[in-house]
């Protein structure tokens, strides 16, 4: 069978902090056999490695989650990404939030920020793992500027024609679960090409139910829904969308 990665899932989340063996024995029963663990935190980040040695599933990710409009923790993130680029799989989440983030000045410490994690991954040849909400275009833009060659774009909420300079610059794009009561996402699905797309959950939020927490195994419904839209057989679309994982991180499954 072939294996399924969520490519965006917070398990340092305290959500998981009870029955996270549990929740890995579920997703492996459905076949998601790798899950990568993005940080919001140093701490996450920090969570995720130990998490990695207790668990196979895990892939660790490391970034600073983009309302974190601090210079010294995100000199602390790159640091620790540095120091542990052989374990760490992606530099995420990090980007842009102008959903929360308003002030032009604030707004102006979250670009230098999120500029100084494209620098790093290009510096490394890490993918970037990246949050643009409600700031598509700017994101895409930043990146296409600095020059950002492994790009994953998660839980796109803009429009197919904002992600389109993204496609072209061979970015890939994950699609959430709550693709299936999504109708943005939906027709950003139908859009995009399918050399161009991952999967995730974004485990614990956007659960394909709302209010229900969400996990790694819900990854199903993602698959489902995509192999519909796209009018695809579900085994065909899994092996496409393993190719596209190897593609952006290098790693066999
Ligand atoms: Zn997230």
């Amino acid at each position: 069978m072939q294996t399924l990665v969520d490519t965006h899932a917070h398990l340092a989340d305290s959500d998981f902090d009870a029955d996270l063996a549990d929740v890995l024995d579920r997703a492996k029963s459905v076949g998601v056999g790798r899950i990568v663990a993005v940080s919001e935190t140093l701490d996450d980040a920090l969570k995720n490695l130990r998490l990695a040695e207790m668990y196979d599933a895990i892939l660790p990710a490391a970034g600073l989650y983009p309302t974190y409009l601090d210079f010294d923790k995100a000199e602390a993130m790159v640091d620790l990404i540095r120091n542990n680029a052989d374990k760490i799989v992606a530099i995420g989440e990090v980007g842009l939030d102008y959903w929360k983030i308003k002030e032009p000045e604030e707004r102006d410490i979250q670009h230098k920020i999120f500029e100084s994690f494209i620098k790093l991954s290009i510096e490394l040849n890490k993918p970037l793992n990246v949050h643009a909400r409600s700031a598509g275009r700017h994101a895409i833009a930043k990146l296409i500027e600095l020059g950002a060659k492994k790009v994953q774009m998660h839980a796109f909420d803009g429009k197919a024609s904002t992600a389109l300079p993204g496609i072209e610059a061979g970015f890939f794009f994950s699609i959430p679960a709550s693709v299936m009561r999504s109708r943005q996402k939906q027709k950003l699905v139908k859009r995009l090409p399918l050399e161009c797309l991952l999967l995730e959950t974004d485990s614990p939020v956007l659960c394909p139910e709302p209010t229900v927490r969400n996990e790694p195994a819900n990854l199903i419904t993602a698959l489902e829904e995509v192999a519909r839209l796209k009018d695809i057989q579900i085994e065909e679309l899994k092996v496409i969308i393993a190719n596209n994982f190897h593609r952006l991180y290098d790693i066999t499954l």
